[in-house]
């Protein structure tokens, strides 16, 4: 042995092994790049959405459209092979909005584009009309008096900001699904918010009002973001502006609907370990739920389907959940995390699509930190489609949420979400909105995380538990 090979060797022992071990072995890599890249050559992620939109459409959650959907998806991922293809019952609120008009009374006559906000009850069959309180923030609602708002209708006219990663979002739902909580304790009749979406075109963007199941107090609509501007212009003027709202809006009784749930199983010791892949079932019924949330569903059955058809089984298994009502309270995921109490820790990671059909910019993530290096290697299979490394802090997705916050990790790829909210929650929530490029983009990124995960030695570690959701409690402080 030479002196400079016995440095060599030395070296070798001296360093962490940390330092030279491969998270992601040679053979891994290969077959999730060769995934990856078939994923854009693939039709099976667009003919899902289709069929989803064009077959079943509407789907909120109890409605027969909701029930169609569930028999849609036992057939679909049967016939394309998943295995233990079952549905898991799952109780869910059922609100239907009925009809609903809305307009300005004085100073002078204006028809309104508006829409209900999920679990509004109704107005009185004459009507609510009264005059209009305007506001822009919920801190400005929270901060008038009693004297200012009793009787009256509250309108917070609160402007959703375009971001690539939806950031104006939250702000906005935290808008839709407190302000009626916050203008009922002070008095008002109604309260009328401003779109919480980004759409120039008269849609109203309609989505949940409740938080943490909250009932609707009071009744609660959107205007398009337009007829916002028309409101808002009558105000300016200077003259009192009365508004009169029509709505037949109602509860019914609670319904059966299901988490769908089918499986490529793993093999061999790690099989009864689980890489999650999530999307919800439900959408809102003004649309076809295109976007959100269809392309979810077809982005998380495509990937599955293509390790599927790899002929290779997995080592651990992939299950696709399809939740029920992500969008009225979450029923599905809440179900799916008491169902599987006991097994929770074997939920090694999860993935979820529910961010509309534009491309993955964005790599983020949220494991333990010593599992960082696995996402490092992960990333450089993801970079060459044009992903960038994001933190590790991601959240995931809704549904994903209560999963989460019990410890298990998060991959979280971000769709480009700069057109989202442009059709989120309206009308125009409809198959031509999707790209078929960056769908199947979509599929290659989770094909390629969901691949991986589900094959190497090591995996992401635990997170630490953390509190639930928060009440709107925090805006009366
Ligand atoms: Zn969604």
């Amino acid at each position: 042995m030479t002196a400079h090979a016995r440095v060599v060797l030395l070296a070798s022992f001296l360093l962490p092994a940390t330092v030279f071990a491969q998270a992601i072995p040679d053979d891994i890599q290969e077959q999730a790049i060769a995934l990856r890249d078939g994923a854009m050559q693939n039709s099976i992620a667009y003919d899902v959405v289709e069929s989803l939109t064009m077959e079943v459409g509407p789907r909120s959650a109890g409605s027969a459209g909701d029930a169609a959907a569930i028999r849609w998806a036992v057939e679909k991922l049967q016939s394309l092979g998943f295995r233990n293809v079952h549905t898991d019952e799952v109780s869910v609120p059922h609100w239907d909005r009925g009809t609903l008009d809305v307009r300005i009374t004085a100073p002078y006559p204006q028809s309104l584009v508006a829409t209900s906000l999920g679990g509004s009850p109704g107005t009185p069959a004459e009507g609510i009309e009264a005059e209009v309180v305007r506001v822009e923030s919920l801190a400005e609602l929270r901060a008038l008096s009693r004297e200012q708002l009793e009787g009256r209708i509250a309108f917070v006219d609160h402007v959703m900001e375009r971001f690539k990663t939806g950031a104006g979002y939250g702000v906005a739902t935290r808008i839709r699904s407190c302000g009626h909580v916050v203008a009922a304790e002070l008095g008002a009749l109604a309260t009328v918010i401003r779109s919480a979406g980004t759409s120039t075109h008269r849609v109203a963007h309609t989505g949940s009002m409740l938080k943490n199941n909250v009932p609707g107090t009071i009744p609660a609509v959107a205007l398009a973001n337009a007829d916002a501007d028309i409101l808002t212009y009558a105000i300016q003027s200077g003259k009192p502006v009365t508004v009169r709202l029509h709505s037949s809006a109602r509860d019914l009784p609670r319904a059966l609907s299901a988490n769908v749930v089918g499986e490529v199983p793993g093999k061999g010791e790690l099989a009864n370990e689980i890489v999650i892949l999530g999307a919800h079932l439900d959408s809102w019924d003004l649309g076809t739920g295109a976007i959100d949330d269809g392309t979810g569903v077809a982005i998380v059955i495509a990937a599955a389907k293509m390790i599927l058809e790899s002929g290779e089984s997995p080592r651990r298994t992939i299950r696709v959940v399809l939740f029920a009502n992500e969008e009225f309270g979450l029923s599905g995921a809440k179900q799916y995390a008491l169902d599987h109490a006991n097994s929770i820790d074997q939920h090694v990671v999860g993935l979820e699509a529910d961010f509309g059909p534009g491309a993955v910019w964005k790599f983020s993530s949220q494991v333990a930190e010593d599992a960082l290096d696995i996402v490092a290697e992960l990333h450089q299979l993801l970079e060459p489609i044009g992903i960038e490394r994001g933190d590790n802090k991601s959240s995931g997705g809704a549904d994903l949420g209560p999963l989460r916050r019990t410890g298990m990790p998060i991959l979280g790829l971000s769709a480009d979400g700069t057109e989202y909210f442009d059709y989120h929650h309206t009308a125009d929530d409809t198959l031509d909105k999707v790209d078929r490029d960056d769908l199947n983009q979509n599929v290659a990124a989770y094909v390629t995380a969901a691949y991986v995960a589900a094959n190497i030695e090591r995996n992401f570690g635990r997170l630490t538990p953390n509190a639930s959701e928060q009440t709107c409690a925090a805006e009366f402080d």
